[in-house]
C-alpha cells in the first residue's frame, strides 16, 4: 500500500493527539482537493517551482539524465524517469519530492505503536485518511482490526465513495467516521 504522508501529533483529525496515515489513491477528482498528491494511486515525483533555486544539483545527480533546467524551471522527461528518488534526496531546497512510499501493514502498525504514549495521555488515537482510505479495504480493515485489538481509538476520514458492504465493515471496525460528503445526485 502506498502512503503519501504520516502526520504525528495531529490535533485536527479526531479527538486527542493522533497519528494520521494518508493512503494514496482516490476514485474522485474534486477540483478543490486539498491533498492533490493523494489522488493518484501511483508513486509520483512532485516539483514545486517556487521553491527551486535553479542550482542544477538534481540535473547532475539524475542517473537517467531525465532532468533539464529551463527558464520555466526543471522539466522531467517522463520516458526516462524511473522514480528512483535521487533528485529528491539531493535537492537542497525541497523542491523535488517523491510522493508515495510502500508500507506493509506490519510496518504501519510499528509506526502507529510508536505513538501510543501520546494517544493514551490525550485520549487520542489513529486516523486513516487519504486520498480515500476505503479504496484499500483489505489493508485498511486489517489495520483497523489490529488497532482495535490493542484498544487504540480508530477514526476513518472518508467520502464514503465505496461499496456499501465496505462502508459497513469499516463502520463495524472503527469508533469514528469523519465523513466528508462531496457532491451527490438525487439517487
Ligand atoms: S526520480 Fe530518479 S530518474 Fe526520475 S528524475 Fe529524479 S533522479 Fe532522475
Ligand atoms: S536540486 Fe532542487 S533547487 Fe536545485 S535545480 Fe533541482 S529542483 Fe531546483
Amino acid at each position: 500500500m502506498l502512503i503519501f504522508d504520516i502526520k504525528r501529533y495531529a490535533i485536527n483529525d479526531g479527538p486527542g493527539i493522533r497519528i494520521t496515515i494518508f493512503m494514496k489513491g482516490c476514485p474522485l477528482s474534486c477540483v478543490w482537493c486539498h491533498n492533490p498528491e493523494g489522488v493518484s494511486s501511483r508513486k509520483q515525483k512532485l516539483y514545486t517551482k517556487k521553491k527551486c533555486i535553479g542550482c542544477r544539483t538534481c540535473v547532475q545527480a539524475c542517473p537517467q539524465q531525465a532532468l533539464t533546467l529551463t527558464p520555466e524551471g526543471i522539466v522531467t522527461d517522463g520516458t526516462r524517469c524511473t522514480l528512483c528518488g535521487t533528485c529528491a534526496e539531493v535537492c537542497p531546497a525541497l523542491a523535488m519530492e517523491i510522493s508515495g512510499t510502500e508500507y506493509s501493514t506490519d510496518a504501519l502498525m510499528k509506526e502507529i505503536e510508536k505513538e501510543t504514549v501520546f494517544m493514551d495521555r490525550s485520549e487520542g488515537g489513529v486516523t486513516f485518511c487519504g486520498g480515500e482510505p476505503l479504496l484499500h479495504p483489505e489493508p485498511l480493515l486489517d489495520l483497523l482490526r489490529r488497532c482495535g485489538e490493542q484498544g487504540i481509538h480508530r477514526a476513518v476520514d472518508t467520502t464514503l465513495f465505496a461499496r456499501p458492504e465496505i462502508v459497513r465493515d469499516v463502520m463495524d471496525n472503527c469508533e469514528l467516521l469523519l465523513v466528508d460528503l462531496k457532491q451527490m445526485d438525487s439517487a
